[in-house]
């Protein structure tokens, strides 16, 4: 299932303030038709119904490579140790809160990537696997 949520955005360009749907998690196995997106940079792309202005949304995406346990946190803008450290934390801190949740994500490889290049090669795999 992909995960949306209603955001509001301000366009850069015309000042347009607009609802649009982010999307905040994906799994690779229900949700083929976005990993072209994914793969493109395309994902979380908006556009001002004023004046047509594209813009791509700064956001984390969480993308579950089921049936591979492994779960990547691509954000764009989390370029830094640091900020991936912010994120790898919060990750750890949802799954030490039940024991079900623990025992999975002790066994699930845990990435965060902010750089589309190293995310190209990890869903081109997915795709020749399961694709
Ligand atoms: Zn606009």
């Amino acid at each position: 299932m992909v995960g949306t949520k209603t955001i509001e955005v301000t366009c850069e360009k015309c000042g347009k303030l607009y609802e649009a749907e982010a999307i905040d998690h994906i799994d690779l196995h229900d949700d083929r038709g976005l990993i072209k997106n994914l793969k493109s940079g395309k994902a979380n792309r908006v556009q001002c119904p004023k004046c047509k202005k594209v813009m791509y949304l700064k956001r984390s995406i969480v993308i579950n490579f089921d049936p591979e346990s492994k779960i990547v946190v691509f954000d764009a803008s989390a370029k830094s140790k640091a900020a991936k450290e912010v994120l790898q934390k919060t990750y750890e801190d949802i799954i030490t809160i039940n024991e079900t949740l623990e025992e999975t994500g002790n066994e699930t490889e845990f990435l965060v990537l902010h750089d589309l290049k190293k995310l190209k090669p990890l869903l081109e795999q997915y795709l020749k696997v399961y694709g």
